[in-house]
């Protein structure tokens, strides 16, 4: 059966994942996508979650922080800001840094005091330590 090349890239870890694989699922801006060989060309913008690698009957699973990829036929490259593979995880981080988050959340709630751009931050901050507890089969609500 045809495969197709996936690369994962951050900028602090290089490449995380390099391998021949049957198909991803990821979740872009414009909704989830499933990618198989010999896919059309695109481009476009990830959110923060985890990819779904399909390789024969097993499916594995990497934390992606947002980015981007880009399609060709013969591969994906995923350019992200950040990347972990399940066994890369600290859980204990990725649970503080998801507290931090929602108390930055329930504050503005409830007085207003941030500022958007600091929302919008910590929302954020919140997705990738979410993608991050998911990754190791940890429910996020
Ligand atoms: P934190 O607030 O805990 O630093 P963050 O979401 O702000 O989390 P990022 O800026 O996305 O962190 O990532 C910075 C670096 O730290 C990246 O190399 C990323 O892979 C790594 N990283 C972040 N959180 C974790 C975690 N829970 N386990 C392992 N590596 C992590």
């Amino acid at each position: 059966m045809a495969t197709i090349r996936l690369e994962v890239v951050s900028p602090d870890r290089g490449s995380v994942l390099s391998k021949d694989i049957d198909m991803l699922i990821v979740r872009s801006t414009a909704g989830e996508l499933g990618i198989l060989p010999r896919h059309a060309r695109l481009l476009t913008e990830l959110l923060p979650y985890p990819i779904r690698i399909k390789e024969g009957a097993s499916e594995s699973l990497v934390a992606v922080g947002g980015g981007f990829m880009e399609v060709t036929p013969e591969q994906i490259t995923i350019l992200a800001d950040s990347a972990e593979l399940p066994e890369m995880i600290d859980v204990d981080r990725a649970q503080a840094a998801r507290k931090r988050a929602e108390d930055r959340i329930n504050a503005h709630k409830s007085s207003g005091k941030e500022s958007l751009i600091d929302i919008h931050r910590a929302e954020a901050a919140l997705a990738r330590a979410k993608a991050r507890l998911l990754v190791k089969n940890i429910p996020v609500n």
